[in-house]
């Protein structure tokens, strides 16, 4: 912990380290998309195809048990990592697997016709399309809560929208436009009030905030691995036991059952239940190493560093005319526990200009950030946007990629400026 050496984790992201050596050095600021994975992640899923490749829970032989030992460790990493108990973790194969099994699996079977599930205007499709789905099986309603100025869910909203018939309220604890950080806790509070259920979707700030099942009053909680420097392909979904006991699973097949017959099955419990198939363990290595990596960096120091850059970005965007910042213009709220208000995925819009012509722009610089609807489409329009220009920022950026990205949208601008003028003439 202390303060973050950010040269030294640099030096520990292989491509990080090779974008810094180009001529016109690499500032990737698509971090809400994907993180770089550093050299310890590489090389424990590496070290498992290399000397421990063996199909989990199944061979009595030494590889075997090697495997599948290697893979409850895992298990056991990301229970303490979330404050969550071993047979509350159920390895998917990200936070969309994840958020569908919830939907899905509990969800539809619990929904009935005037039941409500409550989600916010600033949910990514992951957390949209599967309630949406179960919503129109079940006779459920969709009720949207609707975020303020700073992109954040009042107490007033949620008073107003979670009510006796909200069954299951699914929220986005970092939005990926608006980098908003949602009251989730006291969205919980109000839905464990009425009997419900809260769905904590932490793909976005998992890499940036402690996600604690218990401090966020999450009965679920999905995340993925690549978003927080582990691989592709691996996620987590954390559910309570008593819930999980009485789901049915979602997918079918090996190593989830406790006996087959010709007509009937009886499953094993959670979580094997739900994690038929071979698991992806070389993923749930790589993302424990990925956690180990997180926990040894010490989430004040990550937070320290990227609220400075935060910073740094957001009073930089303030200063070029023009441009439109959604959401919040500072990290930290004024709230009485101190919540952080916003971390680092910055939504903008440049007057005039369409965002894929200014992320192109920065592309010519080098500047890697994202334009479009980023999976949120609800959330763009009720912005008053078609798509918007997103930079996102991770604990490896530095004030150097903050600066190239700030001169890198005003030299945008300024190249639009004279094509308009050459145009009017
Ligand atoms: N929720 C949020 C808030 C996200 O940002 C994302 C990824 N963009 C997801 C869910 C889905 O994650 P994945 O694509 O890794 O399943």
């Amino acid at each position: 912990a202390g303060s973050l050496d950010v040269a030294a984790v640099r030096a520990q992201f292989p491509l990080v380290a090779a974008g810094q050596q180009l001529k016109r050095p690499l500032a990737y600021l698509d971090n809400a998309a994907t993180t770089h994975k550093p050299e310890c992640v590489l090389s424990s899923q590496e070290y498992f195809y290399r000397c421990a490749n063996a199909n989990a829970s199944r061979g009595v032989y030494s590889l075997a048990k090697t495997s599948t030992k290697l893979y409850e460790k895992a298990r056991r990493m990301a229970a303490a990592f979330i404050g969550a108990a071993d047979d509350e973790i159920i390895f998917t194969s990200g936070a969309t697997a994840g958020l569908n099994l919830v939907a899905f699996s509990y969800g539809a079977n619990r929904l009935a016709p005037g039941d409500e599930v409550a989600i916010t205007m600033a949910e990514h499709h992951s957390n949209l399309l599967p309630w949406q789905a179960v919503a129109k099986l079940t006779g459920a309603k969709l009720v949207y809560l609707l975020p303020d100025e700073e992109g954040r869910i009042s107490d007033e909203e949620i008073a107003e929208k979670v009510g006796p018939r909200t069954r299951i309220a699914a929220v986005a604890h970092v939005s990926n436009v608006l980098g908003s950080v949602q009251p989730v806790r006291r969205i919980a509070d109000a839905v464990h009030a009425v009997g419900g259920v809260l769905v904590a979707d932490c793909a976005q700030s998992v890499a940036h905030l402690p996600v604690d099942v218990s401090a966020l009053g999450a009965d679920f909680l999905a995340f993925s691995a690549h978003k927080m420097f582990g691989p592709l392909g691996t996620g987590v979904l954390y559910g309570r036991r008593e819930l999980l006991e009485g789901m049915e699973p979602l997918l079918r097949g090996g190593g989830m059952i406790e006996s087959v017959f010709e007509q009937d099955a009886a499953f094993a419990l959670a979580p094997a239940r739900f994690e038929a198939g071979t698991p992806n363990i070389a993923g749930a290595v790589g993302l424990a190493e990925a956690m180990r990596f997180m926990l040894e960096l010490g989430y004040d120091a990550v937070r320290d560093h990227e609220r400075h850059l935060l910073e740094r970005l957001l009073s930089g965007l303030a200063a070029v005319p023009g441009v439109r910042v959604h959401g919040a213009t500072r990290a930290d709220g004024t709230f009485e526990d101190d919540e952080p208000l916003r971390c680092g995925v910055v939504s903008f819009n440049v007057s005039g200009v369409d965002a894929n012509d200014v992320a192109a722009a920065l592309a010519r610089d080098n500047v890697a950030v994202r334009a479009g609807a980023h999976c949120a489409e609800p959330l763009v329009r009720f912005l008053g946007e078609r798509a918007t220009c997103r930079a996102s920022l991770a604990l490896y950026n530095t004030d150097e990629d903050v600066d190239r990205f700030l001169e890198s949208v005003e030299g945008a601008k300024a190249a639009v400026a004279i094509m308009i003028m050459a145009s009017m003439h």
